[in-house]
């Protein structure tokens, strides 16, 4: 079973050869609504495991393919894998410049070791969908004795001392985590957290029980209820309908001082009156741009310090 797939064009964290440690069956202490593999029993540990060596081996065979990161992924969650702190020093040696990251639902990082390994890699990306117990309960349908207060103050934690970049992913789920209340309760966690980008996405692929994701304006309304100096990013494009609005000067200003917007975001919401009208504030450089891991975003000249950006 092939372990290594990719590399892939990722918008969010550009090209990536990714790592598979789960490649033969679903191993997951979660089993979320939203999961785009088939719902399954969770757990808390694999039962079919990879030699680190095989991974490696294939491995070496891509390394002179054009990546930015190698990205450790699962079908499930790949800090289950028993060797990833073996792999990852494995890793590192034959890296060269390229980057690591992770892609985790955040539950183990209340594990000490797993922690730890976690801070050797150059980029990781926690998920965070919700912050109620009873709300996390229904969309992640956690493992026994998984407790998001726990994680919650780990996920705090370890952005605190982790030197890399670090990426928080909210999916949000109709009717579940979209609620003023939990959106509330989300960005006050948020704005102890100290990382480089937050992404808000919603279902893109179908997902393993019948529930609904957001449409783009929703997503975005959502996002404006996040405060403004979090580095928050709409990662979601699938259900986007150009807004197609007028927006003067002024709402263009306002609206990138509460919320930085990438190219992707401005062809959707604006005109193109108010695109060419952006034109003219890039010109003058009340508009710049500024880089947030491999995406590119539209701030306001004046706060481009003042943004909690790592
Ligand atoms: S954590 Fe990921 S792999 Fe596990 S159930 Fe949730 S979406 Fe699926």
């Amino acid at each position: 079973m092939k372990t290594i797939f990719g590399p892939i064009n990722s918008r969010r964290f550009g090209s990536s050869l990714g790592i598979d440690l789960s490649p033969a069956l679903k191993q997951c202490n979660f089993d979320c609504l939203y999961c785009e593999l088939a719902p399954s029993a969770t757990t808390d540990k694999q039962i079919e495991v990879i030699e680190v060596s095989t991974i490696i081996n294939e491995l070496k065979t891509h390394l002179n393919d054009k990546i930015d990161v190698i990205t450790l992924t699962a079908n499930g969650e790949p800090t289950l894998y028993p060797y990833l702190d073996e792999l990852i020093d494995e890793i590192n040696k034959i890296k060269n410049s390229t980057q690591t990251l992770i892609l985790t639902n955040s539950a183990t990082l209340v594990d000490d070791k797993t922690f730890s390994l976690l801070l050797k890699l150059d980029q990781v990306k926690l998920s965070l969908d919700a912050i109620s117990s009873s709300i996390f309960k229904r969309i992640d349908r956690p493992h026994k004795d998984i407790d998001i207060n726990k994680i919650v103050q780990k996920v705090e934690e370890f952005s605190h001392i982790y030197k890399g970049k670090l990426f928080i992913e909210i999916l949000f789920v109709r009717g579940l985590n979209d609620t003023k209340e939990e959106i509330s309760k989300l960005n006050e966690v948020l704005l102890k957290v100290k990382a480089t980008r937050i992404d808000l996405g919603t279902i893109d692929r179908p997902p393993a029980y019948p529930v609904e994701g957001l449409s783009y304006k929703e997503l975005y309304e959502a996002s404006l209820q996040f405060d403004s100096s979090l580095p928050v990013h709409l990662a979601s494009r699938v259900h986007a309908e150009p807004n197609n609005t007028f927006y003067s000067n002024e709402d263009i200003l306002n609206t990138l001082d509460k919320r930085p917007l990438t190219i992707e975001d401005i062809n959707l919401l604006f005109d193109e009156d108010s695109k060419k009208r952006l034109e003219e504030l890039i010109s003058k450089k009340t508009v710049v741009t500024k880089k947030i891991g491999s995406l590119e975003f539209y701030i306001l000249h004046d706060n481009e310090k003042r943004k909690r950006l790592k």
